[in-house]
């Protein structure tokens, strides 16, 4: 199984340091969640994994297999297996989803391994079933004109088809309607195997009664600064953050 190490990761952006000190490892066959107050930098954890040129690395690590992850370019990432579904994905006018998906798929798999058109089009049809997607999504634009339960099912899409070792959800259920979150959630826990690690990033604990994380983080002001099983997630929900506030005597 694959692993993605972190360790006391520094990010800034324009000169003002947001993440200050990160440490987190994720195996495969492990889910981890990592929840936290809005502005605390969970996205520019997510983007600095998949390296947005934005967010400047300042100091600290990330390795994937010993593999290090901040000398790869964006594309090398991905062929890596790291995936990244971003909070606001981005609309590609004139490329159809389903040739997105397969030059994606082929860059990942690398020369001479491409998947036929065939099995392409087979198991495409296969994910798009189970993740109750019409069939003409296939032949649309990359999200131009999808709705946010339609954007974040083809994140799921993406996700299944290309088979990550290291999958980030960033924000994944934000605006989905309850039908199009248990969807999601099928595809996930669809993915769920001793090759498949995942970081889910939310703001709301609703998605992790679907999926059922193996470990909760809580990040604040850039640093995760506790750690539990899904009851944390469940406290979390009941009670906000005012109590871990208060525990590590934080102020806002
Ligand atoms: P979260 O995802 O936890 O809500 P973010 O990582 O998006 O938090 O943001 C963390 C902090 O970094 C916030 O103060 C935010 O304003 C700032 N920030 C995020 N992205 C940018 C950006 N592209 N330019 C300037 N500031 C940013
Ligand atoms: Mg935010
Ligand atoms: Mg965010």
């Amino acid at each position: 199984a694959s692993t993605l190490t972190i360790k006391d990761l520094h990010v800034a952006i324009e000169d003002k340091e947001i993440l200050k000190g990160v440490n987190l490892e994720i195996k495969g066959g492990e889910i981890h969640a990592i929840m936290g107050p809005n502005g605390t930098g969970k996205s520019t954890l997510s983007s600095a994994i998949m390296g947005h040129p934005k967010y400047e690395v300042t100091s600290g690590s990330i390795n994937l297999d010993g593999e290090d992850v901040l000398e790869m370019e964006v594309d090398e990432r991905a062929r890596a297996g790291l995936f990244l579904a971003m909070q606001y994905p981005s609309e590609i006018s004139g490329v159809t989803n389903s040739d997105f998906l397969r030059t994606s798929i082929n860059a990942r798999r690398g020369e001479g391994q491409e998947i036929s058109l065939m099995k392409f089009i087979r198991e495409m049809d296969k994910t798009m079933d189970l993740l109750e997607m019409d069939p003409n999504m296939a032949q649309r634009y990359l999200n131009e004109g999808f709705s946010g339960g339609e954007k974040k099912r083809n994140e799921i899409l993406q996700l299944m088809m290309l088979q990550p070792k290291i999958a980030i959800l960033d924000e994944i259920d934000s605006g989905l309607d309850i039908d199009a979150l248990k969807v999601v959630s099928k595809g996930i826990n669809e993915m769920r195997s001793s090759d498949f690690g995942c970081l889910i990033i939310t703001h709301y604990q609703r998605l992790l009664n679907y999926i059922t994380p193996d470990y909760v983080h809580v990040m604040m002001q850039g640093r995760i600064v506790k750690s539990g099983g899904p009851e944390l997630a469940q406290r979390l929900e009941a009670e906000g953050y005012d109590w871990i506030k208060a525990e590590l005597g934080i102020e806002d």
